[in-house]
């Protein structure tokens, strides 16, 4: 289970960049997992869940989730669960709330969320006690880990798994919603932290959390919907800030935060289709950042998943708020 990048380049075939080459980017990322004994495997370990999220979503949405096999997935993620609850990168690496909502959402996906459960292990209990200790109960905000970062990244990730686990009444959800209320800029978009500046990953992750707590009346739908529309540069690609060049990642974190609140039609949705399908490596597989750029599994997930969200032909709906295939959180909530 890995993440590396390369080895093709966005743009850089000869066959038409018209349509997805999903067959392409199904083989792409199963190679990813072949290539141990690269060096780059080993200098991305820290990196290692996260990579196998990105990889293991991409496929679902692309309706291969057989593509990566599912006991050797939770094998993997379950021995990344470290004696406080959180889970690591890798196996033998520290606990961080990234990598804890990463596994959790991940078992959600291949359906094995009991499996923290088996053997008297007590998995599911000791990951809400592990989320739940990182929360600063005077402010609402939650750490990274046990180090003291915080973020408006780790509030979102907080409330995703806590709510996937239906354990959000462990945690001081009205004081969560008022810290996030506090990073909201008069431009209408939200920072890293309070004062801090507009951000559209930060964004996703304050608005994607008020959507969790069912808070999306806080939000002033117009103002921040006219900044995340201005982020759609002459190319159809999307911006992360003003005078930024534009980033296939973005393709998420600008066109979720619109689809949450109602404005994705605020953009020119072919436009930015097109931007992602020229990132496109049509004969290795993946896709990059830009156009021309080396492809990696990051930009390849999101720019699928940013194609899921316009409704691309042929790819499951995506979940613009918990970051998953639509089908599964349904029937997960349904349950
Ligand atoms: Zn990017």
């Amino acid at each position: 289970m890995s993440l590396v990048s390369g080895p093709g380049r966005g743009g850089g075939g000869s066959s038409s960049q018209s349509e997805l080459c999903t067959d392409k980017h199904v083989a792409y990322i199963k190679s990813l997992d072949t290539r141990r004994d690269e060096l780059e495997y080993w200098y991305t370990e820290h990196l290692r869940m996260n990579g196998v999220y990105w990889g293991l979503h991409a496929l679902h949405l692309m309706n291969h989730p057989e593509a990566l096999p599912r006991q050797e997935t939770v094998d993997f993620i379950l021995s990344c669960q470290n004696g406080d609850g959180g889970f690591g990168a890798a196996p033998g690496h520290d606990s961080h709330m990234l990598y804890t909502a990463s596994a959790v959402q991940m078992l959600v996906m291949v359906d094995a969320v009991d499996d923290l459960d088996k053997s008297g292990r007590d998995g599911k209990q000791r990951v809400v006690s592990f989320i739940s200790s990182l929360q600063d109960r005077e402010s609402g905000v939650f750490k990274g880990d046990e180090w003291g970062e915080t973020d408006t990244r780790f509030v979102y990730t907080a409330l995703l798994a806590l709510s996937l686990l239906g354990k959000l009444d462990e945690v001081e959800v009205d004081k969560a919603i008022s810290y996030i209320q506090q990073c909201e800029n008069l431009d209408g978009g939200y920072g890293v932290r309070p004062g801090h500046e507009s951000h559209s990953g930060q964004i996703l992750t304050c608005v994607a959390a008020l959507a969790i707590v069912g808070r999306l009346d806080l939000i002033d739908k117009d103002r921040l919907g006219t900044w995340l529309s201005e982020r759609q540069l002459e190319s159809g690609g999307l911006n992360g800030r003003p005078e930024k060049l534009e980033d296939v990642c973005y393709s998420w974190w600008v066109a979720a935060s619109l689809d949450i609140i109602g404005r994705l039609h605020w953009i020119d949705r072919q436009k930015l289709e097109a931007f992602i399908l020229r990132c496109q490596d049509p004969d290795e597989g993946g896709i990059a950042d830009q156009p021309g750029n080396m492809v990696d599994v990051f930009h390849t997930h999101f720019g699928i998943a940013g194609l899921s969200l316009l409704h691309y032909p042929g790819l499951q709906e995506i979940d613009p708020v918990y970051c998953m295939p639509k089908e599964i959180t349904k029937n997960w909530f349904a349950r």
